[in-house]
């Protein structure tokens, strides 16, 4: 089995070629022959085949009544609620707790017959970029299983691609979808912030968190876009209008798309030379066929990961306070007062990163460096907002690595935390402006490793910025 679009799923089924039971079988195979990739926390193995069994008998007797995502296989990354379902985002603090609603997004993929067929590993409450922090254990890449599958949402990135769904649903707060997608060879993208909805998915930072998609081909993403992006009164941070499905949006030539890439981003030490030369062969390439390319300055990309560190972890701070033995999952058993639970809870529940981001959060937070560091990054975030509103009056879209390197082996575990916090560097900068991002497989290195290249969209330009990612097609040669 090798279908690589739901457009071609579509027609197998209809056509007989294929039924949704063989599908999810083949599917389960695939899990079961990459188990020690590590890719899935759970498996809804009887549950998923009971839905396909349905869904056969609808496609053969009611056709007409079929959603428009039948034959959607769909893992979903262990951040994201489903109703009734074990969720832990990865973490021991939330051992045995039972999802009580589905997030919008879920319930909206469901509701047109997708089919969940597991939940995937990540980084604890994804905090993380090599999927190295979960409590489940690491998840390794498809591609070399010495070696990371990126982070957060590693799990989700080697569910693609390794064929054991179709479409993975993750969350990106700092590039948690797209670097991923960039380290495994599969498309990564993250919405504006507000298009989908972030009810029923666990947060980390809030102001920078979207629910992202990954795939093979940027067509299943825009199927997916125009199911997910609905109007939630549940998320009051949500767009109220110009969703997803009403952008309006005409197809452009290609002569008159204007692209920037940032000097300071190619011009860095961190980036790979590799890497660095694809990139800018594609944009040579675009160049011959009239596309307008320019090399544009963006001198605060060096404040970029200090100020996401700095206000996500003072977010995540506040937000996961909330897990105090209490009211969610683990207690520790070892507490004899009310003050020990709480910490006890806490101190056994949590792991090392996110202990260490909850003091750095509340370190900005206090008092003394409030305005030091919380109200700075707080300036700086509107001082990038604002260059980039002034960018894209100019531009359509801009260009940049998703990662600086491609994923680096499991064992070479760096002394200095910064150098994980810098690979960031140029992921921060969609969730800090809140703008769409996507990355697209641009080829492998000598080890066949694969790595990716982003473009960037102004906010609220989803459909053009998805519309320029599949004219691109650099992924079909790689598939
Ligand atoms: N690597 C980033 C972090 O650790 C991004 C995480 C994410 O997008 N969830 O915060």
């Amino acid at each position: 089995m090798q279908y690589t679009s739901l457009r071609h799923i579509q027609s197998a089924l209809k056509s007989g070629e294929t039924s949704v039971l063989g599908l999810v079988k083949d599917y389960l195979k695939n899990i079961e022959e990459n188990v020690h990739l590590n890719a899935y926390v759970e498996v809804f193995s009887d549950e998923a085949m009971e839905n396909a069994k349905t869904l056969d008998i609808k496609i053969k007797e009611t056709p007409d009544s079929l959603g428009k995502l039948f034959g959607c296989i769909v893992s979903i990354k262990d951040l994201i609620c489903y109703k009734n379902h074990y969720i832990s985002a990865g973490s021991k603090i939330l051992d045995g707790f039972e999802s009580q609603f589905s997030a919008t997004a879920v319930q909206a993929i469901v509701n047109e017959d997708a089919i969940i067929i597991g939940r995937t590993n990540c980084d604890e409450f994804g905090m993380g970029s090599a999927n190295t922090n979960s409590y489940f254990g690491p998840v390794k890449n498809g591609a070399d299983d010495t070696r990371i599958s990126g982070g957060s949402s590693g799990g989700a990135a080697v569910s693609v691609q390794t064929n054991t769904c179709l479409i993975a649903l993750g969350t990106d707060t700092g590039g948690s979808v797209r670097q991923p997608a960039s380290f495994c060879g599969v498309v990564g993208y993250k919405p504006t912030y507000g298009m989908v909805s972030r009810h029923g998915l666990i947060a980390y930072a809030s102001s920078f968190d979207q629910i992202g998609i990954i795939a093979r081909q940027t067509e299943d993403i825009d199927c997916i876009m125009s199911i997910i992006s609905v109007l939630d009164d549940y998320d009051s941070t949500m767009f109220q209008k110009a969703l997803y499905k009403d952008e309006s949006f005409k197809a452009k030539q290609l002569s008159d798309i204007k692209i920037a890439y940032i000097e300071e981003a190619f011009d860095n030490e961190v980036l790979d030379p590799l890497i660095k030369n694809e990139i800018s062969n594609r944009l040579d390439s675009l160049q011959s066929e009239g596309v307008l390319v320019h090399k544009i300055q963006f001198p605060l990309l060096e404040y970029l990961v200090p100020c996401y560190y700095i206000l996500t972890t003072a977010e995540a701070s506040s937000n996961l306070s909330r897990y105090d033995g209490v009211r969610y999952g683990y207690r520790s058993p070892n507490a004899v007062t009310l003050d020990d639970m709480y910490v006890l809870s806490r101190t056994e529940g949590f792991g090392q990163e996110v202990k260490k981001r909850i003091m750095l959060g509340s370190f900005v937070l206090s008092e003394a460096y409030y305005e030091a560091y919380f109200t700075k990054a707080q300036q700086i975030r509107q001082m990038v907002i604002d260059h980039l509103i002034l960018i894209f009056r100019d531009y359509d879209f801009i260009v940049m690595p998703t990662a600086p390197k491609v994923a680096w082996p499991l064992a070479e575990k760096p002394d200095d935390p910064l150098e994980i916090y810098m690979s960031d560097i140029y992921t921060v900068l969609a969730n800090l402006a809140g703008i769409p991002a996507i990355s697209i497989p641009l080829g492998n290195n000598i080890e066949n490793m694969p790595f990716g290249i982003q473009l960037l969209g102004a906010a609220k330009e989803d459909k053009k910025l998805l519309w320029f990612a599949k004219k691109l097609n650099f992924a079909e040669h790689l598939i």
